[in-house]
């Protein structure tokens, strides 16, 4: 038993080590990737729920490490987050965003709204709200163009502090979506002061729709109605398969995103796919 036990404790060790040189490695992979241009976004599309049509995309980010290849945020956005070098990388990610939506303007593509992440660290910087407008202008873009994504449970943390924040973002013009919705325990009367564009129902339930889950249906449903009541479009994320479209366009879901419909794409796949609507 004895044996055993060491035996367990070094193969414990030798995986500790492994994390721990991996997230040294990415905490150095990021303080070099700004400026050797290793960071690049993904847009995934976001369809309309009743006419199918393309109405927005969320911008994703994505890591090309020299040497791990091509990371996705699981893997370096807590580490980026604990280091404070999110919020470096956050104005890289709305400061392309805006290149890229003046790009698809300059191709004389149709305007859209495009959705960015803002993880715990940026909401918690005094100036978030000066330095996205300012970024923006410098780009010449409408703030009108850029909703910002916020998980129900960052919101939540300090909801009268959200609610100021909601309001002073609205304020310069930019919209709010409040993500991962149905994960966070919302207390609802703060719901209601929110006051946001769009609530992104959580792919969990969203999956939950396949099969007999009669709970996620209930859920689902009633998520729709009370965005609805309060004037919010819903999202439904991680749409996968054709039943859960068809289940969420019965119930009225305002839009849909997810593998189904159309994953990631770079900014030339995601250019082309604009272009092909447009000419449909
Ligand atoms: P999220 O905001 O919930 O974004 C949705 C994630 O689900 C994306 O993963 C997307 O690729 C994935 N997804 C989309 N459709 C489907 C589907 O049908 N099925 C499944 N299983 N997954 C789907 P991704 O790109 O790996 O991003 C993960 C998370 O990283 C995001 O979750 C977001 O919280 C964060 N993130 C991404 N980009 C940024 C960013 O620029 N800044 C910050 N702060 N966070 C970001
Ligand atoms: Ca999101
Ligand atoms: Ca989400
Ligand atoms: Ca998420």
């Amino acid at each position: 038993a004895k044996r055993a036990g060491r035996a367990t404790w070094r193969f414990f060790e030798a995986s500790m080590n492994e994390a721990a040189m991996r997230t040294l490695h990415i905490q150095n992979a990021l303080r070099a990737a700004l400026d050797q241009g290793h960071f690049s976004l993904r847009f995934q599309p976001k369809y309309c729920g009743t006419t199918n049509e393309l109405v927005g995309a969320e911008a994703l980010l994505r890591l090309n490490h020299p040497e791990l290849g091509m990371l996705t945020p699981t893997e370096f956005i807590p580490t980026a987050e604990r280091s404070g070098q999110i919020v470096q990388i956050g104005q890289w990610v709305v400061r392309q965003t805006c290149r890229q939506i003046r790009h698809w303007q300059a191709m004389g593509l149709p305007a859209m709204r495009v959705a960015v992440n803002l993880s715990p660290r940026q909401i918690a910087q005094p100036d978030l709200i000066d330095t996205m407008i300012d970024i923006v202008r410098a780009e010449r873009v409408d703030c009108e163009q850029i909703i910002f994504e916020i998980t129900e449970a960052v919101a939540m943390h300090d909801a009268p502090k959200t609610v100021e924040m909601i309001q002073a973002f609205q304020h310069a013009g930019f919209e709010i979506a409040i993500d991962d919705f149905g994960t966070g325990y919302s207390s609802l009367a703060y719901l209601e002061r929110f006051r946001v564009k769009q609530l992104k129902i959580d792919r969990f339930f969203t999956h939950g729709l396949d099969g007999e889950d009669r709970g996620s249906r209930a859920i689902v449903s009633a998520i729709i109605a009370l965005a609805h009541s309060l004037n919010m479009e819903v999202v439904a994320e991680g749409v996968e398969t054709a039943s859960q479209l068809s289940e969420l366009q019965f119930m009225a879901c305002d839009q849909m995103q997810g593998y189904l419909l159309g994953k990631p794409l770079t900014a030339d796949a995601f250019s082309a796919l604009l272009a092909e609507r447009m000419s449909a």
